[in-house]
């Protein structure tokens, strides 16, 4: 049984629209802290594979387990954000009108409205841990700056910090690189690298020297299941790998 010491383990996940299958008896496991990267060409299901994983896609057959005992596909969408998985679109979307640190204060405070969030005081404990965060994403300079002046990349890295904030076990996020510059995606590399073991990551990625530089283990999807997976190098030298890519 390899569900132990599982974060994620999804068993023959089937997700059909109008019978085209998005997914295709997906099995895939996520270690306890692990960093894993996935890849796969256009269509390949990473997107339906992590609405599944988030409740907002309910599969066709399979289950979902989430710390070896939780099945993901009988809970909703605000249910699996609060037990504890984040997942972030390819988008930044941060409140720009406000600080840097007051998103992270609204994000700490997710009990209440945004308004109420404002206004509530901070308990020292909240003031350390935004500190922390800000720490953690490298932007303990920019706390007072207003988020719509952020760069790019510094936007990503302030959502990430917002997730953070919830305390995530397993964090989700789509091409957290796309648009970086070069430097920003070696920062995004280090970050991520600091967050694996507290937490456990996928990385839906199409940068491969950014999944090089983060993953010891690559799963490659292709119509809906797993094609192959392992290091970089190995999926990458694997014929069926080259073939989904180049052969069509
Ligand atoms: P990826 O993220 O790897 O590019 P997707 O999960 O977005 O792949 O899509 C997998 C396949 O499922 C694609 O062929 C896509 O067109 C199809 N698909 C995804 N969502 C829907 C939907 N809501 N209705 C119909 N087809 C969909």
């Amino acid at each position: 049984d390899t569900r132990h010491g599982d974060i994620l383990y999804l068993d023959d996940i089937t997700v059909s629209f109008d019978g085209f299958r998005a997914l295709n008896k997906l099995t895939l496991d996520i270690a306890v802290g692990e960093l894993r990267c996935i890849i796969g060409p256009n269509g390949a299901g990473k997107t339906t594979m992590m609405d599944v994983i988030t409740g907002k896609t309910r599969p066709d057959a399979g289950t979902a387990f989430f710390g070896q005992t939780i099945d993901l596909t009988r809970l909703n969408e605000p249910t699996i954000a609060q037990i504890g998985i984040g997942r972030k679109f390819q988008k930044p979307t941060v409140f720009e009108a406000m600080t840097v640190a007051e998103n992270l204060e609204i994000a700490l405070k997710t009990d209440k409205s945004v308004w109420a969030s404002l206004r509530a005081r901070l308990s020292g404990q909240q003031r350390d841990r935004i500190d922390e965060l800000l720490g953690l994403i490298r932007l303990g300079e920019q706390r007072q700056r207003e988020a719509g002046l952020l760069s790019h990349g510094q936007k990503q890295w302030l959502e990430i910090g917002m997730l953070l904030a919830q305390e995530p076990k397993l964090l989700l996020l789509d091409e957290p690189v796309a648009g970086m510059t070069d430097a920003e995606t070696e920062k995004t590399a280090e970050l991520l690298l600091t967050l694996k073991g507290k937490h456990s990551l996928m990385v839906v990625e199409h940068d491969m020297a950014f999944v090089g530089a983060i993953a010891e283990k690559v799963t490659v999807l292709a119509e809906g299941s797993v094609l192959a997976e392992g290091s970089l190098a190995q999926v990458q030298a694997d014929e069926r790998v080259i073939e989904v890519y180049l052969g069509r």
